[in-house]
């Protein structure tokens, strides 16, 4: 979501005549995009302040605009812990930037002529891109500072969503990542009835799109008519990110997940009955407030059982404002956090490579995303990396037959037309 939100944001300011700068020596202006879903986010976004400050000290001039997740409603704190910041900026907050970056060049926004920023897409970057389709999140998971943050859910209108996609479409883009925290909740807070699935069918009609992904799924939200459309568009990818968070549901209560651990597995189980063989990615936070011994094996027991093909593990990071960290006791030592992440981390290795091994002999379509001179890397529709060799140009769908797997990524050799030599006559 940052990805698109800075993306978007440069778009902005390029209409006002700005461009990206050449080297951090020459920016006029600097905003940086911020997370703060874990406290190491945060702290990424500090000592890039702190390098911004040492360049203030040594007289450069250049203005700071801290956007993103970091920003709350009240700034004070921030204010007076950074005192040399310029700007402070909600997520999407774009407006008050652009009138800082018009004021730096001395322009007025009669001469510019006015532009719309709900329609100035990011101009795109290669064959892929991210398209936010519901801004916000109302569930309120006990841990999370998204909803704080990034306040209520709010949907795209579905025409403005397509017309965002036909300009990508246009601008060669291949694949497009639909985006939400709960991106199954989309549509329920529009005037019109509409709903993901009915989105994934409207995109099916346009032209130079290939394929369609989303993110991420909250499995109360997964109804039985967006798995089926899944399933039965065919430009979307059988690929699915449905964090569960713990196996253990006492853990899911203390959490405010909303759904018992059961009801997860069933929502798993369609989708393996309608797809057997799509790809299944999870987040699991471990060390939360409380969290046992036999809740963690319970969590162990959830990952044996349902052989995800990626899990993305993060220890328990307090947040301010949250309802953990007002009235829950972090009280999980941080030794055993760390030992409880490193022993998920071993588990996905081992059950990524499993599951990638059955894609070997077989061939699939990879969209080229990156060539170096040594090889072509792209994605499969289950979101696999694969490195292969070819003559094929990125934005390119290849045929490719899968002879290497590992943990993280595949190996393979292209086949059909992209391979054959090229003759000069
Ligand atoms: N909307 C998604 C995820 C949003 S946050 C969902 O419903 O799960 C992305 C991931 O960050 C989460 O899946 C969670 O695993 C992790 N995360 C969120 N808050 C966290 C916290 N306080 N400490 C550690 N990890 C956290
Ligand atoms: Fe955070 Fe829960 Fe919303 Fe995901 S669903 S963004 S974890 S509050």
């Amino acid at each position: 979501m940052n990805q698109a939100d800075s993306l978007k944001l440069s778009a902005g300011l390029q209409e006002l005549g700005y461009n990206d700068a050449i080297s951090d020596d020459k920016a006029d202006l600097f905003v940086i995009n911020t997370c703060s879903v874990r406290q190491h986010a945060e702290d990424r976004a500090y000592s890039k302040l702190g390098i911004l400050r040492k360049k203030r000290e040594k007289g450069e001039k250049f203005h700071i605009v801290v956007m993103g997740c970091m920003v709350g409603a009240n700034t004070k704190d921030l204010r007076r812990r950074f005192p040399f910041v310029d700007l402070w900026a909600r997520p999407q907050q774009f407006e008050p930037i652009l009138d800082l970056a018009v004021m730096e060049r001395d322009i007025s926004l009669g001469e510019l002529g006015t532009f719309d920023m709900a329609k100035t897409y990011a101009k795109p970057e290669g064959p892929t891109a991210y398209v936010p389709i519901i801004h916000g999140c109302d569930k309120f998971c006990t841990y999370c500072i998204v909803p704080l943050r990034r306040g209520r859910e709010e949907s795209r209108l579905p025409s403005d969503i397509l017309d965002e996609i036909k300009f990508l479409a246009d601008n060669d883009v291949k694949e497009v990542t639909l985006l939400g925290q709960t991106v199954e909740a989309y549509g329920h807070d529009l005037d019109e009835e509409t709903n993901l699935a009915e989105l994934f069918e409207a995109i099916e009609g346009i032209n130079g799109i290939s394929r369609t992904r989303f993110l991420t799924s909250y499995p109360k939200d997964m109804t039985d008519r967006i798995i089926d459309a899944v399933a039965d568009c065919s430009k979307v990818c059988e690929h699915f990110n449905i964090p569960v968070q713990s196996g253990s549901n006492a853990m899911l209560e203390r959490m405010r997940r909303g759904y018992r651990i059961e009801e997860f597995e069933e929502r798993v189980a369609k989708i393996r009955e309608r797809m057997p063989s799509a790809s299944i990615a999870t987040d699991i936070i471990v060390g939360c407030p409380g969290e046992t011994e036999s809740e963690f094996q319970e969590t162990l027991d959830l990952l044996e059982r349902t052989q995800f093909d990626v899990i993305h593990v993060a220890a328990y990071s307090p947040r301010p404002g949250t309802f953990a960290y007002r009235k829950l006791d972090d009280d999980v030592p941080k030794d055993l956090k760390k030992s409880r992440l490193h022993l998920i981390e071993e588990i996905h290795a081992i059950s990524a490579e499993k599951r990638k091994s059955a894609e070997l002999g077989k061939t699939v379509e990879i969209l080229v995303e990156k060539k170096t001179e040594d090889q072509l890397t792209g994605r499969t529709r289950k979101n696999q990396l694969v490195h292969f060799n070819s003559n094929a140009s990125i934005g390119d769908l290849v045929d490719v037959q899968i002879n290497e797997v590992t943990s993280w990524s595949m190996r393979g050799t292209a086949v059909g037309t992209f391979d054959l030599p090229i003759l000069t006559i």
